[in-house]
């Protein structure tokens, strides 16, 4: 293991309060255990340094894309970090990994325009909070309807003070398809980017959507990942001269993680490696509350964007 890749105390504070780390540190030190009980999130005495490694790793492919050592990247990591808060662990998370990425860009880099799409089937609640009053990052997240979990990320949700009209909700019923997911990200998703133009594109690639996955209620097939990072490759040739680095958040049917991500590597690169599934049953009750959660938030983000 290689432990330089661990992201610094420093790293860290441009995210998360010194308070936080240092209890995260302490409560691992003393054995680990249950961290958050509300989503399980749990710890083990080595958690402290693998949580900085997941970290360091995001920052650095970053840092080697805009150096041009990388023409993009996929880091393979755990912990996940979207749901990892300046100040609180949740689901599953403890530093947000993608936020440091983001962080280190603006910080390092002094970009002032990053995406981060995310596409795991839950709401990234804590790469919301941390950007929700800067123009510096757009977030786009497409989730389920998160009522139950994590309660944050309903269509009204729209950043605040500079902030206002860069975070996008896109809160999906349980059940959708790749239609109606696929309508989503060509009517809203695409049209924002374009008009954002971001610098860096970041994605929160979370795969527990997929139909098989028992920790969400989404219903998508195999096929939607490969064409979601088909056209976020494009609007990256296209906007922020390739740069893109995806960060893995969910996803936990191991077997179609080892089927799809080497998919997304491949495409990534340049190859053409496809994947072969069976596909979720159509359900139309899902299709047509989705088509109209589309609309609204369509109506929303008029406000902001052209759509
Ligand atoms: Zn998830």
């Amino acid at each position: 293991m290689n432990l330089e890749l661990q992201a610094s105390l420093d790293e860290l504070k441009t995210v998360h309060s010194s308070r936080y780390i240092n209890m995260i540190r302490e409560f691992c030190r003393r054995g680990g255990g249950l961290l958050d009980e509300e989503t399980g999130t749990v710890v083990s005495p080595e958690s402290f340094t693998v949580a900085r490694l997941a970290a360091g790793g995001a920052i650095k492919a970053v840092d080697m894309v805009m150096k041009g050592e990388l023409k993009n990247a996929f880091v393979i990591s755990r912990p996940p970090g979207h749901h990892a808060s300046r100040a609180h662990a949740s689901g599953l998370c403890i530093f947000n990994n993608i936020a440091l990425a983001a962080k280190h860009l603006i910080d390092r880099f002094s970009l002032n325009r990053i995406l981060i799409l995310d596409i795991d089937a839950h709401h990234g609640n804590g790469t919301q909070e941390i950007f929700y009053d800067t123009d510096e990052v757009l977030y786009i997240s497409l989730h389920e309807d998160p009522s139950e979990f994590p309660e944050s990320g309903f269509i009204h949700e729209v950043g605040k003070g500079e902030g206002m009209g860069y975070t996008v909700n896109i809160p999906l019923p349980f059940g959708t398809t790749d239609s109606a997911y696929w309508k989503a990200v060509k009517s809203i998703v695409m049209p924002i980017i374009r008009q954002y133009r971001p610098l860096f594109i970041l994605v929160s690639a979370g795969f527990d959507g997929y139909f098989r996955d028992t920790l969400s209620e989404l219903s998508l097939s195999a096929y939607i990942y490969p064409k979601i990072f088909q056209a976020i490759m494009n609007s990256a040739h296209i906007i922020s001269r390739d740069r893109l680095v995806a960060v893995l958040e969910g996803g936990y049917r191991t077997r179609f993680l080892r089927n799809i991500i080497p998919v997304i590597i491949s495409r990534m690169a340049g190859g053409e490696a496809k994947i072969r599934d069976n596909r979720p049953f159509f359900n139309m009750e899902a299709q047509r509350m989705a088509e109209k959660i589309i609309e609204e938030v369509k109506e929303t983000q008029l406000r902001f964007w052209e759509l």
